[in-house]
């Protein structure tokens, strides 16, 4: 397949780079990475034009709405436009209805696995968007990730990857906060997590990814707290959480107040640049109020 692959940052350039290593023709762009190996456009649009699927890797939904812009125009009929990127509904329902009027493909395909599943082609996307597109995009989601679940009509894949990271948040900040009051209760944190991790306040925040440094598998809290996942990552999820609630008139409280205690952790004390489970010393260092 002729494949057209925007924004090659963290993600980007992983993900194209196993798809042209797969035997397909990939040509990308991006403002401004410009990885080795990869054969490069000058513009969206150029690198759009004949493409068979034109992937999408980048920032925000306003960045996404700008590209599609571009591309639209210079794509093939019946050929597809597959947005990977983290974005609002809102936007990629938009962008879906402007490639369909376009007559285009289009799907909306976020992932989780961050920038390792990216690189080993361990991703798993999820991913709204009519059946034809899927069928013609499926192939290469097997390349660059190990499962993809077709969940509905278009913005269904960013509808899944939200409320997915909405209770994520959550439940890191409970495991932390845990964390934290058990320490002042004087318990073990092996102690702690043996009990946990096997008892009904099990997570994939505990079990998978714990927060206490030397506790549990490997994780960022192993490593500094390095990312992983940043916490300023996390807090952009949550706020496409509430923006989603407040566009759907959903009842979400524990998300709401994830999503401020990350904005503070992230904008006032000194989690920015962290990974989202250095929530964890920001609890131990903290009493009552
Ligand atoms: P990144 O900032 O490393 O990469 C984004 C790339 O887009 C950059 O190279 C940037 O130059 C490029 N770009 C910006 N504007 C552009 C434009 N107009 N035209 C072409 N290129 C442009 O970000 P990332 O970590 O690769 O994340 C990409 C998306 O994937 C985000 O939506 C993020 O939320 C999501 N995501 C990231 C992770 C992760 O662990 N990093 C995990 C899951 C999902």
């Amino acid at each position: 397949m002729k494949i057209a692959f925007i924004g090659l940052g963290n993600m980007g350039a992983p993900m194209a780079v196993n798809l042209k290593n797969a035997g397909h023709e990939v040509v990308g762009f991006d403002t401004v990475a410009k990885p080795e190996g990869l054969s490069m456009a000058q513009s969206a649009a150029e690198a759009a034009s004949g493409a068979d699927v034109v992937i999408t890797m980048l920032p925000n939904g306003k960045i996404l709405r700008a590209v599609a812009d571009q591309v639209i125009p210079a794509m093939a009929a019946g050929a597809v436009l597959c947005d990977c990127s983290t974005v609002d509904v809102d936007s990629a329902k938009a962008v879906a209805a402007q490639a369909e009027a376009a007559g285009l493909g289009s799907l909306d395909a976020p992932v989780s696995g961050g920038t390792v599943g990216a690189t080993n082609g361990t991703l798993t996307f999820m991913v709204g968007g009519g059946d034809a597109a899927f069928a013609t995009v499926a192939p290469l989601f097997e390349i660059m990730g190990q499962k993809a679940v077709h969940c509905g009509a278009a913005g269904a894949g960013q509808s899944a990857k939200i409320c997915n990271n909405m209770i994520l948040g959550v439940t890191m900040i409970a495991t932390c906060e845990a964390f934290a009051l058990a320490d002042k209760l004087g318990l073990d944190r092996q102690k702690m997590f043996d009990v946990v991790s096997t008892s009904s306040g099990y997570s994939w925040s505990m079990n998978a990814y714990c927060p206490a440094p030397g506790v549990g598998p490997q994780s960022p809290s192993d490593n500094g707290y390095k990312p992983g996942f940043a916490a300023e990552l996390m807090l952009k999820d949550l706020r496409l959480s509430q923006q989603a609630a407040e566009s759907a008139d959903a009842d979400t409280p524990m998300g709401q107040m994830a999503a401020k205690l990350y904005e503070a952790f992230v904008e006032a004390e000194g989690g920015l640049g962290k990974d989202f489970s250095a929530m964890l010393p920001r609890f131990e260092a903290r009493g009552r109020d």
